[in-house]
């Protein structure tokens, strides 16, 4: 079998895979889920035209002259309805969110107004010399109250039955339209959206208590390998611990998926075979060490032997070379390196843009960005190489720079890392400053494509 590029073997995994069924998921648990149903509006929203703003509802016609004084007829809270038409001359007092009266074709906010008290047009009230200020157009005299006195006019409200009026609106202004938001019935989700915080708002606004989702892929991690070492058994000198089932399993909860972890396998065909049909009786199997050509490199032969069909075994990548991928009816199994390193790249190139097409998304490949080089890199042409860098913000963009030490065992290296930077398999290595494709590995983003160049 010839070595596939990374993107032919993302092809072949991905006509392999199929998106899973649905299932029903309450609200409060669809966070990050992928919505598997049409969603439609059960009313209009608002349901009827309303202010805003707090304010004023008028007839935009009464305010020919500027400053116009207009009769406050009623008080309009969001929540209540209207009980009076307003005819020509008159308003009524109106909160944000509560519905317009009939009659009214605008509102103004209050900050464009004074309330009057009409009693406090008398010349001998006790409100002008208690507190009078200097009223704006010098035609009405009274309390005038100022931003920040607005308790004390709801307090005292039935003093006021007058507003001036010191803008002029046009009809239409500062209403929310009935339906504006969503009309009854309009699709406003649709099957393949990813459930974000602001779809649970909407998908709470229509009284969605339960949704209709896809899937979640159950999936099995097994390290294999006579030399690991349990993380509960202790420390054995001469052994190697298994970090792979953990970071995978890292790697595996990062997309959502809570992984089952079936321990270590012998470098034993019969041992290696009953843990790979244990694995087998998930949707997805991960089976890290053992996938290249040593002599004791059993995984391959035996889960052929299972009667998985192999679709690739070998990847022009590095780290990662040694990756294999296979069906077994409507189960995929990856055969991932044993070097940690390696094990992690390819589940980022394969293991996950695979778990998020099951789990019916969209965007399945980790974002990209282009960052300078802060140094060389040496590269043979020959294999598309992921370099995990550092990245850092500078003017203009992203600086990245190598963790170090790259070897495909060295863990540190990756758990330093923000990104894999993406060096094509023709490219004869890079100068300090070239612009270079980096995978982000942090954050929660994803894109459609893969984003860089082979
Ligand atoms: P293999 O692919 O089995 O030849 O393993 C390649 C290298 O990765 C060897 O040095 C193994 O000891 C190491 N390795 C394999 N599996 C694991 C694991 N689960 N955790 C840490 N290192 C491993
Ligand atoms: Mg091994």
């Amino acid at each position: 079998m010839e070595h596939l590029q990374v993107s032919e073997a993302q092809r072949v995994i991905l006509e392999a895979v199929a998106t899973l069924g649905t299932e029903p998921v309450k609200l409060e648990q669809s966070l990050g889920r992928v919505l598997a149903e049409e969603v439609c509006a059960n009313r209009d929203l608002p349901p009827y035209d309303i202010s805003a703003m707090d304010g004023y509802a008028l007839r935009s016609v009464d305010l020919g002259d500027i400053p116009a004084t207009l009769e406050i007829i009623e008080d309009i809270k969001a929540g209540d309805m209207p009980t009076r038409i307003l005819a020509s001359g008159q308003c009524a007092r109106i909160m944000t969110g509560a519905p317009l009266p009939q009659g009214a074709d605008a509102v103004i906010r209050v900050e464009d107004t004074e309330e009057v008290s009409a009693e406090a047009l008398s010349p001998n009230s006790d409100e002008t010399t208690s507190h009078s200020t200097k009223p704006a157009s010098g035609q009405v005299a009274g309390y005038l109250p100022q931003a920040g006195e607005r308790d004390a006019v709801s307090l005292r409200e039935n003093l006021f039955d007058r507003v001036q009026i010191n803008q002029s609106v046009k009809p239409g202004n500062d209403i929310r339209r009935r339906g504006e938001n969503m009309c009854n019935g309009a699709v406003v989700l649709t099957p393949g959206t990813e459930i974000t915080p602001g779809v649970i708002g909407v998908l709470a606004t229509v009284k969605r208590a339960q949704v209709q989702v896809y899937r979640r892929p159950r999936v099995a991690i097994l390290s294999t390998g006579n030399e690991l070492e349990n993380l509960d058994e202790p420390v054995d000198p001469n052994k190697i611990p298994d970090a792979n089932s953990y970071a995978l399993m890292a790697q595996t909860q990062a997309l959502g998926i809570e992984p089952v972890l079936l321990g270590i396998a012998r470098d034993d065909p019969d041992e290696l075979a009953r843990y790979l049909k244990r694995g087998l009786e998930y949707d997805v199997l991960l089976v890290s060490g053992g996938t290249s050509v040593g002599v004791h490199d059993y995984v391959r032969p035996t889960i052929e032997a299972l009667g998985v069909q192999m679709l690739f075994w070998r990847v022009a990548m590095k780290p990662g070379h040694p990756v294999a991928f296979g069906k077994l009816g409507e189960k995929i199994i990856f055969g991932l390196p044993g070097n940690p390193v390696s094990s992690m790249v390819c589940f980022e190139q394969f293991v996950a843009p695979a778990l998020r097409h099951m789990m019916g998304h969209k965007r399945i490949h980790r974002r990209t960005i282009e960052a300078r080089l802060t140094h060389d890199v040496k590269h043979q042409p020959g294999r598309t190489e992921f370099i995990r860098v550092m990245l850092a913000q500078e003017e203009g963009g992203y600086a990245a720079t190598s963790t170090g030490a790259q070897g495909s065992g060295m863990l540190l290296s990756m758990a330093r890392a923000d990104g894999l930077a993406v060096l094509p398999a023709d490219c004869n290595g890079l100068a300090a400053g070239s612009t270079v494709t980096v995978q982000l590995l942090d954050g929660t983003t994803f894109q459609d494509d893969a984003g860089f160049r082979e």
